[in-house]
């Protein structure tokens, strides 16, 4: 009768999933119980709702927290059968006929209390091998925990790696017919400067592009080895007690020194390629203006934190919370219809800027958006030791290198479009193709700093 109902009491406490006790084990919406572990592997590629692997009922969350009772009559029935193994006869102390109950940390050992007292093990920490096995099982689960997040780190990674090489691709495709389409404006046919430009810069991207692919290549076997370590311990954490006891330290220092070099995603940027005559094309057309008239600048976003998420590496981060934008903001006294302009500003000691034109309407809107018509801007943020470039209408992140001193601002009114000049290297950073705007505009810069 007893071993029946702790027969019947042992399967209620097993995984549906493992079929083995359960680890960690977390309670779902539906009342169903599982390993924590199990849930994350059969949940990894499902969106929300999840589905019970029991009973299918939808389940809104992924996360639940340890299941405290359920985890206590696990470890209960654990150590009932570790007592019951060591009570065993044949696994008694050979000298003293006694039951082992003490563990020993120095030597692994499990030990009656007669040997635990003699001189050999004078010295040695020793505790009731209950204990032990339960602080080996949280040690395990702790493990498990860490390395699940690196997994989820580096799929991340990977994900993201795989985003930034199809939008390096299309920027290459795109950056190609801009710079062909800058130089036909002076020559009719293809010179040679034209060719040797797009060579130089074709061989760069090509050999960028292999470099991500390579990082990708490392972080898919980087996915492979963390996996199956996951494997390992979850499988170790299924075994009973007394082989948990029998030492998980390599596996530890093996989980460990894995979690240690996680690849991290590129930055992936070309080298600014001068065009001859750029910079003195664009002086005929030199005006002063004056940015020194700063004006408070509300959004009710912050602009410069929208492009910084834009960019980064991790897009799911929540904009809600962030707090409004209020800057200090300039732009010019004048406003252009017609015609053509060239001006620059030296942006040397700023971390964020932003430089370019915007619409009348655009500045007065209270809710402006970067994606909003009327802002036509190139932004430089700062994440990390990084800076990007990124335009605005629609938002394009250019991997090119970032301007260091000064930058040109041609504007010309008669083909509604706008350039972005790196000076010092004489190259192009952007060119908004004709007929981007018809509407008058107003030269604009914010160098990001918030009101004090
Ligand atoms: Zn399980
Ligand atoms: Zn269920
Ligand atoms: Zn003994
Ligand atoms: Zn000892």
């Amino acid at each position: 009768m007893e071993s029946d109902l702790s027969q019947a009491f042992q399967e209620e406490l097993n995984c549906f999933i493992c079929m083995s006790y359960l680890t960690d084990p977390v309670t779902i919406n539906c009342g169903h119980s599982f390993c924590r572990a199990c849930l994350h592997l059969s949940w990894e590629d499902s969106q929300l709702p999840v589905q019970c692997p029991t009973c299918r009922k939808p389940s809104q969350q992924k996360d639940f927290g340890t299941s405290i009772v359920l985890k206590k009559l696990v470890s209960i029935a654990r150590k009932a059968s570790l007592m019951k193994y060591l009570s065993s006869e044949e696994h008694q102390c050979v000298t003293h006929k006694e039951t082992k109950r003490i563990f020993c940390m120095e030597t692994r050992i499990y030990l009656c209390q007669l040997c635990s007292d003699s001189h050999e093990h004078k010295g040695h920490k020793h505790c009731p091998i209950e204990a032990a096995a339960e602080d080996q099982m949280e040690r395990l689960l702790q493990q498990m925990t860490s390395l699940w997040e690196k997994i989820q780190e580096n799929q991340e990674n990977l994900e993201e790696e795989s985003r930034v090489k199809s939008l390096f691709l299309d920027y290459l495709i795109m950056r190609e017919e801009m710079i062909r389409k800058v130089y036909r404006k002076w020559h009719a046919a293809v010179c040679e400067q034209e060719e040797e430009h797009i060579e130089c810069m074709s061989n760069e991207g090509n050999h960028v592009l292999i470099n991500l692919k390579e990082n990708e290549a490392m972080m898919i076997q980087k996915n492979k080895q963390l996996r199956e370590m996951y494997q390992e311990l979850m499988s170790m954490s299924q075994e009973p007690y007394v082989v948990l006891l029998q030492g998980l330290e390599d596996m530890f220092r093996r989980s460990e020194s894995m979690q240690l070099s996680i690849p991290q995603g590129l930055e992936p940027e070309l080298a600014a390629l001068p065009i001859t005559g750029l910079t003195e094309r664009s002086n005929c057309f030199k005006v002063h203006i004056s940015f020194e008239n700063l004006t408070v600048f509300h959004c009710k976003k912050n602009l410069f934190n929208v492009m910084r998420r834009f960019n980064s590496r991790h897009q799911h981060q929540d904009t809600s919370l962030d707090p409004a934008g209020i800057y200090l903001a300039s732009w010019g006294s004048q406003y252009f219809v017609s015609g053509k302009y060239y001006w620059e500003l030296d942006l040397k000691d700023t971390w964020d800027w932003a430089v370019g034109v915007c619409t009348n309407s655009w500045f007065r809107n209270s809710n402006k958006e970067v994606e909003t018509e009327g802002a036509f801007l190139l932004f430089c943020v700062k994440e990390g030791n990084h800076s990007s470039l990124l335009t605005t209408n629609p938002v394009i992140r250019h991997y090119i290198e970032k301007p260091l001193g000064q930058v040109g601002v041609f504007l010309d009114c008669e083909a509604g479009c706008l350039s972005f000049l790196n000076i010092a290297k004489s190259s192009l950073i952007y060119r908004y193709p004709n007929g981007t705007f018809s509407h008058a505009v107003w030269p604009f810069f914010s160098s990001g700093e918030t009101k004090p």
